[in-house]
Formats: C-alpha cells, structure tokens, sequence
C-alpha cells in the first residue's frame, strides 16, 4: 500500500474507525425539505428507499393478483431494450447494450426511485454562507482497483472516469495533518445523566495512554491493551491451515471471549468495526475475516501469509488489495453514475470531464425525453413481467409497471435486462422454476443508513484534534468529516470557519450472534419504525455529547441533515461460519442469474459482491448473455476478486 512517512497509506478503516443531551425539539434548520426540491440530490430530510418510494413495490408484494387483474394503458413503441433498475449495474448494462448491439437500438431505463444512481446516490446542499456541498449519499469509492477485471476497467474508461487522477489530483491527504485533525475520537456513549465521554486518540498516541483515559473498568482497560500489544499464540501445536480453519469456524466474537478470554466490555468496544465491510458485527464476522480487516488480536498466531479461500468476498479483497482508499468522486459512486448517465444520455449531464461531473448540474427534465435514443423514467415501479408466447420462442416481453402518477402502465420490448435485486425478480414473473426462485430470495440484502450533516464550521473537530468518531455503545456506527477531496468548482473546506458535511453511517442488523441474513430481515423490520425526527435526534445526542465540550452547538451549527434510507443495502456475501459451501459448493447467485428468453439478470446481487465493480461486471457479464455473437470484455467470474489475481487460482 503506497503512502509516505508524513503522509500515512490512506486505507478505507480510516474513515469506518471512526453528557446525553436531552433534545426537546427539531432542529429548526435541519428540517427535512423532501418534495420541496425539483433537483433530487438537493433534498433534504429521509431520502433513499424511503416509504414513498417503495410504495408500489410494497403494495405488489403483498397484493399481486391486484395487479394482474388490472388493465394497464399501453405505451405505444416497442424498445430493444428495457432495463429495470438503474443503479450502476442498469446504467453500464444500458451503455455496453448500445455500444455492442451493431445497430443503433432504442433503450428505456425504469427505476422506483426518485434519483438514477441506485445506491449511488448525490446529497447536494448550499450552506447559509452560500456556499455549495456535495455528499455521497450511499454507494461511497471505487474499491480496490488494483483488483478490478478488464470489463470494469474498459467500461470506466469509455465513460471518462480516469483512476489514475484520483490518486493524483483530487484527494488532499496531507488535509488532516495540515489542519491537526489526524486524531479519532472514541466516544464512549451513555444513557445516565453524567453523559458521554469523548476520548481523543493523538495520531502516534500509544496504546496505554489513550486506554488509561477511557471510562472502561480496570479489567476491561487491562484487557484492552493486552489485546492490542499482546502476542500470544492461542493455537500452539497447529498448522497454519488447521489455525485458518478454526478461524474461518468461529465468530470474532466467540475469537475474543473464548481464546482472548476478555472482558465483555472490550467485546462491546470492537462490536461495530466489522459492520461496514462484512455487514453484520462482530458477533457474526468470522474469526478469518476479521483478521483480513486488520482487527487485533493475531500477531502471534502464525497464521502465513496471503488470502484464504475461506474469506468472504469482501474479506479476500481486504487482505489482497494494494490501493490507497482515494478513488472517490464527491458524491461517491454518484460520479460514475454521473458518467454513464453522460455516456447514454448526453443532453442530461452537460460538460466534459470528471470534474464537470462532480459540480455539474444534471438536467432531470432532460432524462425522458421523447424520441431520444436512450430514455430514463424515474418513479416507474415495474410490478409484472411476461414473454408474449413461451419464452424459448417469443418475440417479445411484456413488462409492467405503475408511473409516477400511480398509473399501471405497460412496455412491450425486443429484449429486458433486470438490474433491479433479486428478491424483486423473483416475484416479477410466473415464468421461473421453483428452484430458482428459491435461489433469488437467498439474496437478503443488508439494511444501511447514511446519513449527511451539514455543518456551519468545524472549530470543534479542530480542538478536539480529531477527524473521526468511533462510537462505543450507542446509535450510530461511526462519524466522520467528509473525505477531503476537491473536484472542479468544488472546493473542500481549508479554514475550520467554513462549512463541511460530516458523514454518518448505521449497519442496521440484530446483532444477537444469529446468521447474517436472519440479522438483516430483522434490521430492515426495525429500520422501518424510525422516522426522520429519530435519526435528528441520534445524530444531535452523538456529535453534541462528543464535541460539546470542545465548542460544538448542535443548535446554532447544524444547517441541514439528509439521511440516506437503504432498507435493501448492500449485496449478501456468502461467508464463514454460516455458508459452510463457501467457497466450493454451488452458489445461490449462479442458480439465481440465468437469464431465460429475452431477459438477462445483472445487479451486484448476481455477483453476491457489494460493490460498484460487481455490478459492472454482472452487467456485463448479462449484455453477453443478451448478445451472444458480440465479444465483451472478460469480466470476473466468480464472487469476490479474481481469485488468479489473488493467488488463490
Ligand atoms: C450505503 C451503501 C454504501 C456502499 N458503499 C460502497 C462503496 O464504497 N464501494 C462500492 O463499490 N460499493 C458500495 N456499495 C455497494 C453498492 O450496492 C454498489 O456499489 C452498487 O451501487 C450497486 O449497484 P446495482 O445497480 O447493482 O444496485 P442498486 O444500486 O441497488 O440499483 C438497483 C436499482 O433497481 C431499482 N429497482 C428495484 N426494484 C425495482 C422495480 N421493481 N422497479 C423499478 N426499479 C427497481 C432500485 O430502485 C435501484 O435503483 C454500497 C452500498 C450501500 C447501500
């Protein structure tokens, strides 16, 4: 991993590491705005996979004979193409379609959504001083590009996202040393009134002497530091192999309490630092993969070197990738959506190059137009879907789905890529076998929240001296400044009198030590019972019991909030213990992508990959299945990295 002395290797755990206040009323400046804004990354409040927006979907789910019965009003042309969703994976799929058809063809993009983009979604704001702020909303950096496949890296070079800049140009990272914010904040949070505790970890700060200052009883403080400056072999008399296996069979959790034998309050300090890579805490992260994210508690177990095939996806990408965590546009993945909307739609997304990309102005009006070669309809629920005759033999589908009026309308096409989530299509059609159905619903997505905090200044971080919060106990996950990057007219902060957006991130799951994906349902139930006004007061009680004391008035600073709702967050990715035919058995996302007649399945789902470069590579590996003479990009075969290109071949 590069880096410099003064400037440490920039890994994604830096921004994940991150007196209760009693709040009588909103905030009257964060007031959420939804609807009140035509432009859809400029509205404030719960934005995302919000009620609203999975209304229709909802109501088919649980009424689908309410629609079949229906008569829906026809629209008049016929596409080659339409494609459901239009995340990543819908966007690229819709773009290699046009480029490999060999004929110009008509495309039509449906999304439930209020925004294209998917998870990669843009949170705009201007502050009081006038100034403008842009955020991401939710899919958040390219990842690792070092391990990306040619599909992935031949798609964002045809669309204009060129890597090598973001590791020179864009990303400031010398801004937290400059400015003296390199410390984090380990914020012990607390329901009885004497409140919270802020405690500062000075960059260089040994472990002793920030564990000294934490709240932790002495057993659990003693504990703490054995952990982290320990090197004891818990495995003697073990293979490397046979040390990996019992890993890869037990939870980190059952790792500290059972082997590190540590006081639970240590258990409750590390609870949340597997959530934002694997999904679920650490009472459901193996052993193995933690160790791929770097958590303590290994220098002494001799484990060998190199991936095993036991990680997950996300944990052999940890553990193989060489890349600097840059590759970040300022709404996030919303620039790579950005440049494909740009590729297929020009008219949309005015200018040339990335940075036109991050502080242009996409032009909604311009995203349906009538006669265009390539349309995009936004709030267009698709709730139906059939070949006009048996699907070996039609010539055509029929798809249907309710506007943004609540009319049910229907599309007739040549052909249909479904980039929308499993779990959609396998209530979309009669047209599948049982089982792979059954295989379309093992994709239980994981329920995230991510929220954007407008902030007048940042004076507090600044004598707190940190750029992060990692909260001990508590509602959020993690709180973080915005990453320092600066694209075009967007300028990140230099004086802390100037606004900045923080970042807030919440992995919704039960966290009761059950499997991953009984953890999501679960999550996704309770995400449901929060309002806007619950996540205000979270947000409040977090940075106000943290940096009060160091100036912060949650009153007088906050400007606007916007909370990013994803109910059906990232991709499920099989990992140990609980998917004990990982990695060799057969793979539910295999059985679940097979496209049947004239549709073809994309969507990370299909890849059981949560990632940007999945969803590329699953849309292209679906634009191959719809055109078989044309000759694709090779794009990765299996659920995670290739395994050639991580020695594991
Ligand atoms: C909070 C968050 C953070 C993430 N961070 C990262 C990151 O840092 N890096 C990374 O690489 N990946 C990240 N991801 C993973 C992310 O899923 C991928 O990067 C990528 O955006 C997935 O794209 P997709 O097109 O496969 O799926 P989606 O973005 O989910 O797109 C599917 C689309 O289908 C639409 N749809 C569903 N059903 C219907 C229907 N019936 N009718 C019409 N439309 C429908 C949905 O509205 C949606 O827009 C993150 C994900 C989340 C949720």
């Amino acid at each position: 991993m590069a880096g410099t002395a003064q400037n440490p290797p920039i890994t994604r755990r830096d921004f994940l590491d991150g007196v209760a206040l009693a709040l009588g009323a909103p905030l009257a400046a964060a007031a959420p705005s939804a609807g009140a804004s035509a432009d859809p990354p400029s509205r404030t409040g719960l934005q995302g996979q919000t009620d609203v927006t999975l209304a229709e979907a909802h109501a088919w789910r649980d009424a689908p004979e309410r629609w079949r019965a229906a008569t829906a009003q026809p629209d008049a042309a016929l596409e080659d193409l339409v494609v459901v969703g239009s995340g990543i994976s819908g966007l690229a799929g819709a773009h290699l379609f046009r480029q490999h058809a060999g004929r110009p063809v008509r495309i039509l993009l449906l999304d439930a959504l209020d925004d294209f983009g998917g998870h990669a979604r843009r949170n705009e704001f201007v502050s009081r001083a006038g100034v403008r702020l842009v955020g991401y909303g939710g899919s958040q950096s390219l990842d690792s590009p070092g391990l990306f496949s040619p599909a992935v890296h031949s798609l964002l070079r045809d669309v204009g996202v060129e890597l090598r800049r973001f590791e020179t140009e864009f990303y400031d990272a010398s801004w937290t040393r400059r400015h003296g914010v390199q410390g984090r904040g380990v914020y012990f949070d607390s329901d009885g009134a004497a409140g919270g505790r802020l405690v500062v970890r000075a960059a260089g700060d040994k472990p002793a002497a920030w564990i000294a200052r934490t709240p932790m009883a002495a057993r659990a403080r003693a504990d703490l530091l054995r952990l982290l400056t320990g090197r004891p072999d818990l495995m003697p008399g073990l293979s490397a192999e046979a040390r990996r296996a019992r890993l890869a069979a037990m939870t980190y959790r059952d790792f500290l309490q059972d082997l590190w034998r540590v006081d639970p309050a240590v258990l409750g300090f590390y609870a949340a630092d597997t959530l934002g890579y694997f999904g679920v805490g650490i009472d459901a992260t193996s052993a193995l993969d933690a160790w791929a994210a770097g958590l303590p508690g290994f220098a002494g177990m001799r484990l060998g070197q190199g991936v095993d095939r036991r990680m997950s996806p996300s944990g052999r990408q940890l553990m193989a990738s060489q890349d600097e965590y840059v590759h970040h546009f300022p709404d996030g993945n919303g620039g790579v959506a950005r440049a494909l909307l740009r590729a297929l739609i020009p008219s949309a997304m005015p200018g040339t190059g990335m940075e036109s990309l991050a502080d242009g102005h996409a032009d909604y009006a311009r995203l349906d137009e009538p006669g265009q070669p390539v349309r995009l309809r936004l709030r267009a629920t698709v709730v139906g879907l059939a070949h006009s005759g048996p699907p070996g033999a039609a010539k055509q589908v029929e798809l249907r789905y309710v506007d943004a009026g609540g009319t049910l309308r229907s599309v007739r096409a040549r052909q249909v890529l479904l980039a929308c989530w499993h779990r959609v299509i396998a209530r979309l059609t009669d047209e599948l076998p049982a089982a792979q159905r059954i295989a379309l619903d093992d994709q239980v997505k994981v329920p995230l929240v991510y929220a954007n905090v407008l902030l007048s200044n940042w004076q507090a971080w600044k004598r707190a001296g940190i750029h992060s919060i990692k909260p001990v106990g508590g509602f959020w996950n993690e709180a973080a400044l915005d990453f320092p990057v600066s694209m075009g007219k967007l300028r990140f902060a230099d004086a802390p009198g100037q606004p900045v957006l923080v970042h807030l991130a919440k992995v919704v799951v039960a966290g009761d030590g059950r499997p991953a994906r009984a953890q999501a349902a679960a999550g996704r139930a309770q995400l449901a019972s929060w309002s806007f006004a619950d996540f205000e007061f979270e947000i409040v009680r977090l940075l106000q019991g943290a940096l009060g004391a160091f100036g912060l008035d949650a009153a007088r600073d906050i400007e606007a909030i916007t909370v990013n709702r994803w109910a059906h967050g990232y991709a499920y990715e099989y990992m140990r213990p609980w998917d004990s035919y990982w990695p060799q058995g057969a793979l539910p996302c295999v059985a679940a992508r097979r496209g049947w007649g004239r549709v073809a399945i994309a969507n990370a789902d299909a890849g059981a990959y949560a990632y940007a470069h999945s969803a590329i590579d699953q849309a292209t590996r679906a634009v191959q299945d719809l055109l078989p003479e044309a000759k694709l990009p090779a794009w990765a075969p299996f659920p995670g990295p290739n395994p050639r290109a991580i020695g594991l071949a």
